[in-house]
């Protein structure tokens, strides 16, 4: 089998003038559209601190929509896979890496997967061309499994078991307290900007979740990389009498000392980060520093299954388990949740409000979970197709 033409599209409404419309949102690879909590409410985050940007991350997120990568084959089956930051990933893909994927057989994924570091290391390493790398990476999976006529989980060896529990994102408790989850992880709204007042209202926020779910569920809380080591050991402090299961990304991601020592000082919860992180590079440093407990590559950014596989094992080998980024929203993650021993849950989130199913307009087949839970995937491959009207929601790059 090989491939014949790597197509690319842009998520967002098809425009008069040709120009793909930036759908603001705060990254992940689901489905954010204009109105999501997720871009549009008070969130802390690394802007926090301008007045002007405090109030939603759409007022300074760029480079939006989804990159969807659709790999042809001669054999007339097609691999999908996607990323995010689709106005900066997207011609990374077609004007360059499809260079080194046409003609090319998907099953050499590893040299693949190798091939297309190499050439982007001149301006890569890290953000947009490990996104896309990673874009083309879980197309290729895709591929592979589905010509072995299989769903993607058992070409990666597994499964290794029949259900994964999920955890909701956002602070909608009050709705979705009774929906099975295993816990609630609660957006931070304030950081060290918003003083010893916005650090009451965190620690409010927190409570009234503790109160909501009862003393079963465990609580998590997401900082978005807004935090800094001082803000956060005295907030761990402060939230310790409502047992939080973890605080996540609660440091830029480059303050991998900064990691280091919250990961020592602070005992009451676990300390998880690498949603902002890249290839087993990245991870590297993050377990050189004892950085974290719990570790979270975005499988649709890290550098894709294949890396997502490496930096796993890595992790394993001290004992640390990887709870992808997304990894409930993503198709391919899951696939790679239910196949890796190393992946003990899988994140969810309802994008648009905790009353509205998440409705991808481009892909059919994304699961959700069932009672709190995700059973294996059906169909093979990923389990996704195109939409039959996804291409009105689709603006295609020319080559
Ligand atoms: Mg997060």
């Amino acid at each position: 089998m090989k491939i014949t033409a790597v197509k690319v599209y842009v998520t967002g409404r098809k425009p008069a003038a040709n120009a793909p419309e930036a759908v603001a949102g705060a990254g992940g690879s689901a489905v954010a559209k204009k109105g999501s909590w997720l871009s549009e409410t008070v969130i802390a985050n690394p802007m926090s601190m301008y007045p002007e940007y405090f109030d939603r991350r759409s007022s300074w997120t760029g480079m939006g929509g989804r990159t969807i990568v659709a790999l042809e084959t001669d054999e007339g089956l097609v691999g999908i896979g996607e990323t995010a930051s689709g106005m900066a990933t997207s011609p990374i893909i077609k004007q360059h890496l499809s260079r080194f994927l046409v003609g090319q057989s998907p099953f050499q994924v590893e040299r693949l997967w190798d091939v297309m570091f190499k050439v982007t290391l001149p301006y890569g390493r890290k953000g947009a061309p490990i996104m896309a790398i990673s874009a083309v990476d879980l197309a290729l999976w895709d591929l592979i499994a589905k010509a072995r006529r299989e769903p993607l989980y058992r070409t990666l060896g597994g499964p290794v078991k029949e259900k994964v529990p999920a955890y909701c994102t956002g602070n909608e408790f009050e709705k979705t307290k009774d929906r099975g989850f295993l816990g609630q992880k609660l957006a931070m709204p304030y950081g060290p900007s918003s003083g010893y007042e916005g650090m009451r209202k965190n620690v409010e926020l927190v409570a009234r979740a503790r109160e909501a779910l009862g003393p079963e569920k465990e609580v998590m809380l997401d900082c978005y990389m807004a935090w800094n080591v001082d803000y956060t050991v005295r907030m761990a402090e402060l939230v310790a009498p409502y047992r939080v299961k973890w605080i996540e990304e609660s440091l830029p991601p480059d303050d991998y000392e900064g990691y280091g020592i919250i990961n020592r000082k602070v005992n009451s919860s676990a300390i998880a980060t690498g949603e902002h992180e890249y290839t087993r590079y990245g991870f590297q440093q993050l377990l050189d520093a004892r950085a974290a407990d719990i570790l979270q590559p975005d499988v649709c950014w890290c550098g894709g299954i294949t890396e997502a596989r490496k930096i796993s094992a890595m992790a394993s080998a001290k004992h640390i388990p990887v709870i992808p980024h997304a990894g409930g929203l993503q198709p391919w993650a899951l696939h790679l949740i239910f196949a890796d021993p190393n992946m003990p849950m899988a994140e969810f989130a309802y994008i648009n409000g905790a009353d509205l199913p998440n409705q991808d307009p481009v892909l059919a087949g994304v699961p959700a979970p069932k009672d709190g839970w995700f059973e294996l995937p059906q169909g093979v491959g990923a389990g996704i197709e195109f939409r039959p009207d996804a291409d009105d929601h689709l603006i295609e790059l020319e080559g």
